[in-house]
């Protein structure tokens, strides 16, 4: 599989560094809030992306904290802390914005087909590692103490800008926000590893330290969750794209100094969803959630479709006249799956199935080209192969897409099968057929169907019985 790296700034190979085994790290959400649809298609794309890898064999071990301290409003050292933020919003306590947020965050999660990772951490829970770190890092060097707090030391590196061919404005969104500088910094670019003397006296959660009560800032969370679950080598890291400075370059910077070699050899980066007005954000302006869209009768899986239909290295704009093609087509795609399912399947050939089956990795392969990958689902409903075959391949695709393709179909089925939606004439007619059938009035039965196709509708016998549907 070719996949772009951040680090190298080009499509590489997949090597992993145990054969056939994937380590893998997720930047978890900041429970202070819903989650936002921008931050879900991250989520999305991180899970097929995993997925896909378990397709093609791999055994991965995924990892994702959640952030429930230290992550201020600014990705810098500065603004507030936005879990307290988020307490005071509420009038709860933090663990309990933070319980309420990692719940819905899971439940959206499911109603999107995203597969929880195999270990989720919270940031809360992991003081002694962050401290034992922290310590390290010190005594190496590479921190040093001021005005209470300890801080990366930057200037010790051979190189800190890892990320930086980005654009500074799509990278520096929360460093620009409310600019302060803090004068006990050694050099502009250096980060807070453990706060005590902050400008928050109000801080909820403390912990007692080698350097006084405090909490730890929030890059240094991921670097130990990550070090804990999956060791000193990593193979593939994810997070959207504002995570990849200062985040995701403060991540690398006091792990390898930690370690003291490098440590994580593939950087997966999903661009924003932007609205019209620009990106999605917890903080400002409008943000949609699962539930709204749900509130407004969109199935979560059509926006999951909606996702995937894009590749995840380009900028996604939301919008709901975009949205509502894509619930069009995911409508009439369920409808050609759920007639394949009423007609007679037919032979598995083989040979038909490899080939369309490589169609559909040869597009994921290619970069994780979800695009692609949805003609290549297309390009089996089209070919001239057995419903048995394009069922199989369809059940195959979805281990990687998860957009619930049989299951969407057949409740098509037990819906039209049910008369559900269908004007009350129609189905006072198709009773009155039905009881025709029965009596054996095959001339009455011919005729009320001759009435319903009249009207516009479809009378069609299958293995599971008369469906009748819109022309
Ligand atoms: P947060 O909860 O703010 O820590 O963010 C959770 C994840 O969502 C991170 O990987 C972010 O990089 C990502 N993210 C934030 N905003 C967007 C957006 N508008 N589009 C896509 N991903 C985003
Ligand atoms: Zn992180």
């Amino acid at each position: 599989m070719q996949i772009y790296n951040t680090l190298t700034r080009k499509k590489e190979e997949f090597v992993t560094i145990t054969e056939g085994k994937v380590s893998m790290y997720t930047c978890g959400p900041t429970v202070y809030h819903y989650a936002h649809i921008g931050n879900l298609r991250s989520y999305i794309m991180e899970d097929v992306l995993e997925k896909y890898l378990r397709y093609t064999g791999y055994d991965v071990k995924r990892v994702m904290n959640i952030t429930d301290v230290g992550h201020l409003t600014s990705d810098g050292d500065t603004g507030d802390d936005k879990m307290l933020k988020g307490a005071k919003r509420e009038h709860k306590t933090v663990m309990e914005i933070a319980k309420f947020y990692t719940d819905a965050f899971f439940e959206d999660c499911k109603k999107l087909n995203i597969k929880v990772p195999d270990v989720v951490e919270p940031a809360t829970g992991c003081i002694d590692e962050f401290i034992k770190v922290i310590s390290a890092l010190i005594e190496k060097g590479y921190a040093y103490l001021a005005g209470g707090n300890v801080y990366f030391d930057t200037s010790k590196l051979e190189k800190y800008y890892v990320f930086n061919d980005f654009k500074e404005e799509d990278l520096a969104v929360g460093v620009r926000e409310g600019v302060e500088e803090d004068a006990n910094k050694r050099n502009k670019a250096d980060f807070v590893l453990w706060f005590t003397k902050s400008k928050f006296d109000d801080q909820e959660l403390k912990w007692e330290s080698p350097w006084g009560l405090g909490y730890p800032g929030w890059h240094i969370e991921c670097s130990c969750i990550s070090m804990k679950h999956l060791g000193e080598y990593l193979d593939i890291h994810c997070g959207g794209i504002d995570n990849a400075f200062p985040h995701h370059t403060n991540e690398i910077a006091q792990s390898e100094a930690y370690i003291g070699h490098k440590w994580c050899n593939y950087w997966f980066h999903v661009l924003h969803l932007n609205t019209n007005s620009g990106k999605m954000s917890k903080s400002s302006g409008e943000f949609l959630t699962v539930s709204l869209l749900e509130s407004k009768n969109y199935d979560p899986i059509v926006y999951r479709f909606f996702c995937l239909q894009s590749h995840y290295r380009k900028s996604l704009v939301f919008s709901y006249e975009n949205l509502d093609n894509a619930a069009a087509a995911f409508s009439k795609l369920a409808a050609k799956i759920a007639q394949l399912l009423s007609q007679p399947a037919g032979e598995l050939d083989r040979e038909a199935y490899d080939k369309l089956r490589s169609g559909f990795s040869a597009a994921l392969d290619n970069d994780l080209n979800t695009s692609l990958a949805i003609t290549a689902l297309y390009d089996v409903l089209k070919a001239d192969t057995t419903p048995a075959v394009k069922l199989a391949l369809i059940e195959d695709f979805d281990k990687v897409l998860s957009l619930s393709l049989i299951a969407k179909a057949k409740e098509l089925n037990s819906k039209a099968d049910s008369g559900e939606e269908l004007p009350e004439e129609i189905k006072e007619l198709a009773e009155q057929r039905k009881q025709a059938r029965k009596d054996k009035n095959f001339a009455l039965a011919d005729e009320l169907r001759d009435k319903i196709t009249a009207m516009g509708y479809i009378v069609e016998e299958t293995r599971q019985g008369t469906v009748i549907k819109k022309k």
